[in-house]
């Protein structure tokens, strides 16, 4: 097990964000809490406890490794929906342990259809719709198909709901794109009624386009990065506090990252610092040694430019980041001792390392910096 570090989730953040949720869609809207990409970094057991613990009882995931996941932690009590891949050897197992799944071409369709005769049971399926993303999802040419075939084999599935996905709803540059897929889902919606199909519910928004387009919230919407207290993008909190005339985020992190410093040293002036010749000590420094890499997920375009917190005290990483080391600047901070708190992402004292502002600095979405923390740091449910 890793040691080097260790990943914490506060209940009572989520909680925060569970609320603000709820009373933002109301109680006609259900939230299916999105957990793929290891419940972006967070950890899928550890977290869907905690998030099983405060009423969600709905995760979406991307493919059967993570729903066996979820369904381990938490049995039959809740629904786990697979939006992504099922491999022909595991539909087996998701349709004999009433694991719902997005249906989005024909083959998967047949398949489905097939096992379940088997099994002398039902799959439970949700209808993708392809409607301007051009990624999965039935064509509206084969809708006429798939409806027969929906009829003629509803002895073996459920038709637990219809859906799609949004192309970038967290940017108003694709609003005139994102308008037509809601128009597109509509009219798909009334073909299968039109045909006697009605599926049980219709779910078509993630975060951001649950906040920008409030009509695609519909039944449900499955929430992913605004659950784990981070927005989709500055575009969708600033509509969001424009629409409400407030100045503060609604939302709170769930995540903390921490490691200790393994070593101290003092570096005399001239010197370069770590590989090659990307960090000159132009002042005598004094410097942190903490055991974090990109092998852990602390991506390299942090080089020369992440923070961490020390004493708390925003500190500069300086050279590049190593495969299991960084180094930082601790010149100004006094009494350092080795094992004293590193803080990676979070709060330390007064001061915060958001995901938001550590991935300004990469360039990188707080989507793609969260899920490339390493899954052998150990989570754990603060109290
Ligand atoms: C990832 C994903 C979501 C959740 O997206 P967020 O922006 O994190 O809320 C919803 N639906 C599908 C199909 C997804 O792949």
């Amino acid at each position: 097990m890793h040691t080097n570090s260790i990943i914490e989730l506060n209940p009572y953040a989520y909680q925060k964000n569970i609320d603000f949720l709820k009373k933002t869609f109301g109680k006609k809207v259900k939230i299916s809490s999105v957990v793929k990409g290891n419940a972006y970094g967070h950890g899928i057991p550890e977290f869907v406890t905690m998030a099983y613990r405060f009423g969600i009882n709905h995760f979406s995931v991307f493919d059967v490794e993570e729903a066996k996941l979820v369904h381990a932690t938490l049995e039959n009590k809740v629904t786990v929906l697979v939006m992504g891949l099922v491999q022909d050897e595991d539909m087996e197992w998701v349709i004999k342990n009433n694991i719902e799944f997005f249906v989005f071409d024909k083959t998967r369709l047949n398949k489905a259809i097939k096992v379940a005769k088997k099994l002398l049971t039902k799959a439970l399926i949700h209808i993708e719709i392809e409607t301007g993303m051009n990624r999965t999802g039935f064509d509206n040419n084969e809708l006429n198909h798939l409806i027969k075939s929906l009829k003629k084999e509803k002895e073996h599935l459920v038709f637990k709901g219809l859906c799609t996905h949004y192309a970038g709803a967290e940017s108003i540059a694709n609003y005139y794109r994102v308008d037509k897929q809601i128009k597109r889902f509509e009219e798909a919606y009334q073909h299968f009624c039109k045909n006697d199909l009605k599926p049980e519910i219709k779910h078509t928004a993630c975060s951001a386009a649950s906040m920008m387009f409030p009509q695609t919230r519909m039944d449900m919407v499955r929430i992913g990065i605004m659950q784990y207290g981070l927005w989709p993008s500055t575009e969708v909190l600033v509509h969001f506090l424009n629409a409400k005339k407030i100045k503060t985020d609604p939302l709170n992190r769930v995540i903390t990252w921490k490691s200790k410093i393994m070593s101290l040293k003092n570096v005399a002036i001239g010197n370069f610092i770590g590989y090659g010749t990307s960090f000159l000590a132009e002042q005598k420094m004094k410097i942190a040694i903490v055991p974090i890499g990109y092998s852990h997920g602390y991506s390299r375009s942090l080089s020369n430019q992440g923070r961490v917190l020390i004493h708390g005290q925003r500190c500069v990483v300086v050279g590049t980041v190593n495969m299991n080391m960084i180094i930082i600047d601790v010149t100004n901070i006094d009494h350092l001792k080795k094992n004293d708190e590193v803080v990676l992402i979070g709060t330390q004292n007064n001061l915060t390392i958001s995901v938001a502002s550590f991935s300004d600095f990469s360039n990188q979405l707080n989507y793609e910096l969260l899920t490339q923390i390493s899954k052998t740091i150990p989570r754990k449910i603060i109290e």
